[in-house]
C-alpha cells in the first residue's frame, strides 16, 4: 500500500471511521466495520445516491430485497455456471492469485519502464485470452511465456489456471441436505429482476422506468485487499433501468453522464475520474463501461454502467415459467425490456471520498491534517465548543446545540485546549465550528470557524442557524 493509503487507514482507525473486523481476535482478513464517523458518511452517501436516483426522477422507485433468494435465481442468472474468476497458485508458497491480475500487473510494470509497445502486445494477448474458449489454458500460456513471477516468492513455479466460483453458499434451515443449498447474493440486481412485475404493477410504471436498491452483496474474492476497496462483504447501490429494445445505448449514455456528474458534485475532482470500456463482457452484457477513480495505487473501478440486454428477464422467464413481458399501453406491443444498470460500490465510493478529502498542511510550523469533505458527506456538520468549561459558557453552548440539532448533525465538545478541539474536528472533516467565548457572555455573539480556510467570523448567537444554512447553500452552488 502507498504512504497515502497507510495514512488514511491510520486516520480511519484513530478517528472512528473504519475499524478492522473482530480486531480483539486479531482481525478477520479484508473485513471491516464502520465506526461512529464512518457510519455517518455511509448514511450520507446512500442518502445522496437515493436523492439523485429515486427522489429526483418520477420514473424511478426504490426496493429492498432479501439477501437469500431461491437457488434457481442464480442458475437462471448464469452466476452458478459463469460467475468465476481465474485463479493460479504459486507452488513455492501456496499463495493464490487472480491470473488476469498478475498479467495486468506485468503490463503496468512494462509501461512504467517505458516499454509501451510490448505492453500493448501483452494487453492484446490478455484480451484474446479472456475471450478464448480455453480461457484458463490461454492465461496460463501467457503467464509462463511472459515469465511472470510470483509477487511473493519471485519464482515462476505456477500451477494450472482454474476457474473459481465467487458465490458463497450455505444451507437453509436445519437440514444438511444439499437440496437446501442457497447462496448469499453476489449482486442486488437479481432481487430487482424477479420483482419486475410486483414493482411495475404496484408503482404503475411505464417504460422507461428504474428500480433502485441499496444492500449488501457477498463475493468470495480470490484475493481481497487494499482496505475497503475489495472485500468479501460489501454494499452496492444499484439501479436497473428498463427500456424498450433498441433504446439501450441512448439510456446508457444518459446514465454515464449523470453518474459522472454525481461523483463530481460530491467533491471528486474531474482529473481523478475516467471511463474504461470492458474488453471482456460479462455473460449478460452487450456493452459495459467502468467509471474508474485514480486510487493511490492506480486507476480502478468505482462504479459500472452496463447494458445488460434482456438476458436476465428472459432467463427468469425461462426458468420460472412466468412471463416477463411488458405490454406497451399505446401500441399493445409485447416485449421483454432491455436493462441498463448503474452498479456502484458504496465502500469503494467511501474510499475514494476519503482519498479525495485527505489533506496535510503546515500551519504556524505545525502539521494540520484535515478531511476536506463536501458538507453533504461530512459526518458532523457543526461542532459547538465553549472556550472554557466554566463561567456559564457550557450552558450557552448547549442551548445553541439544542437550537441546531433539528437541522444539522451537531457535536458538543468542552474537553481540552480549543486548538486541539479544532484539529480533531478538522480530522473528521467538520466544516464549521461554533465557539462560545467571553464576548458571547457580554454581547451575545459567537465565532463561526470554517474548516478549510480556518477563517472566523463573529455573528449573533441567534443568527447561527441562518448563517450556516446560507453558507451551506453557497457551498452547494459552488460559490
Ligand atoms: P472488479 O472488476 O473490481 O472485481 P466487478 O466488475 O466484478 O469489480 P461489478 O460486478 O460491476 O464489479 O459490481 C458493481 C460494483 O460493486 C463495482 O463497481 C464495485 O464498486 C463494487 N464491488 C464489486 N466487487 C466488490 C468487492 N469485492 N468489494 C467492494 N466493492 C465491490
Amino acid at each position: 500500500m502507498s504512504a497515502q493509503f497507510d495514512q488514511i487507514v491510520s486516520l480511519s482507525k484513530r478517528r472512528g471511521f473504519i475499524f478492522q473486523s473482530s480486531e480483539i481476535y486479531g482481525g478477520l482478513a479484508a473485513t471491516y466495520d464502520y465506526g461512529p464517523m464512518g457510519v455517518e458518511i455511509k448514511r450520507n452517501v446512500v442518502q445522496c445516491w437515493w436523492d439523485e436516483m429515486v427522489y429526483r426522477n418520477d420514473n424511478i422507485v426504490g426496493l429492498d430485497t432479501a439477501v437469500f433468494m431461491h437457488p434457481t435465481v442464480w442458475k437462471a442468472s448464469g452466476h452458478v455456471d459463469a460467475f468465476n474468476d481465474p485463479m493460479i497458485d504459486d507452488k513455492t508458497t501456496n499463495m493464490r492469485y487472480r491470473a488476469d491480475d498478475l498479467i495486468e500487473g506485468h503490463i503496468a510494470r512494462l509501461r512504467k519502464k517505458g516499454k509501451d509497445e510490448r505492453a500493448d502486445q501483452v494487453h492484446e494477448r490478455l484480451v484474446a485470452a479472456l475471450n478464448d474458449e480455453n480461457m484458463t489454458d490461454a492465461l496460463h500460456d501467457l503467464i509462463t511465456e511472459e515469465e511472470i513471477r510470483s509477487p511473493d516468492s519471485g519464482q515462476c513455479n505456477w500451477t494450472e489456471v482454474r476457474q473459481f466460483n465467487l458465490m458463497f453458499d450455505t444451507r437453509l434451515g436445519a437440514s444438511s441436505d444439499s437440496e437446501n443449498k442457497i447462496y448469499l447474493r453476489p449482486e442486488t440486481a437479481q432481487g430487482t429482476y424477479v420483482n419486475f412485475h410486483n414493482v411495475r404493477e404496484t408503482a404503475r410504471l411505464q417504460i422507461p422506468f428504474g428500480i433502485a436498491q441499496v444492500g449488501k452483496a457477498f463475493r468470495n474474492e480470490i484475493v481481497a485487499r487494499q482496505f475497503i476497496f475489495r472485500t468479501r462483504e460489501f454494499h452496492q447501490m444499484e439501479m436497473q433501468y428498463f427500456v424498450a429494445p433498441g433504446s439501450q445505448m441512448e439510456a446508457l449514455e444518459m446514465w454515464r453522464e449523470r453518474r459522472m456528474q454525481w461523483h463530481l458534485d460530491n467533491g471528486i475532482r474531474p482529473e481523478k475520474l475516467r471511463w474504461h470500456e470492458h474488453e471482456k463482457l460479462a455473460h449478460y452484457a452487450d456493452v459495459a463501461f467502468d467509471l474508474q477513480y485514480e486510487y493511490p495505487n492506480g486507476w480502478q473501478e468505482l462504479e459500472g454502467v452496463h447494458s445488460r440486454t434482456d438476458f436476465d428477464l428472459k432467463a427468469h422467464q425461462k426458468y420460472s415459467g412466468k412471463k416477463m413481458e411488458y405490454v406497451d399501453p399505446q401500441t399493445r406491443e409485447r416485449f421483454i425490456p432491455y436493462v441498463v444498470e448503474t452498479a456502484a460500490g458504496l465502500d469503494r465510493i467511501i474510499l475514494a471520498l476519503l482519498c479525495e478529502a485527505y489533506r496535510e498542511e503546515e500551519v504556524n510550523g505545525e502539521k494540520r491534517t484535515l478531511m476536506a469533505f463536501h458538507p453533504r458527506i461530512a459526518p458532523i456538520k457543526v461542532a459547538i465548543l465553549p472556550l472554557v468549561k466554566k463561567d456559564g459558557m457550557p450552558e450557552v453552548a448547549h442551548a445553541i446545540k439544542d437550537s441546531l440539532k433539528a437541522d444539522f448533525n451537531t457535536f458538543y465538545d468542552e474537553k481540552g485546549a480549543i486548538g486541539r478541539r479544532y484539529r480533531r474536528m478538522d480530522e473528521v472533516g467538520t466544516p464549521f465550528c461554533v465557539t462560545v467565548d467571553g464576548e458571547t457572555l457580554t454581547d451575545g455573539t459567537v465565532t463561526i470557524r470554517e474548516r478549510d480556510s480556518m477563517e472566523q467570523i463573529r455573528v449573533e448567537k441567534d443568527a447561527v442557524a441562518g448563517v450556516l444554512i446560507e453558507k451551506l447553500r453557497s457551498w452547494e452552488a459552488g460559490t
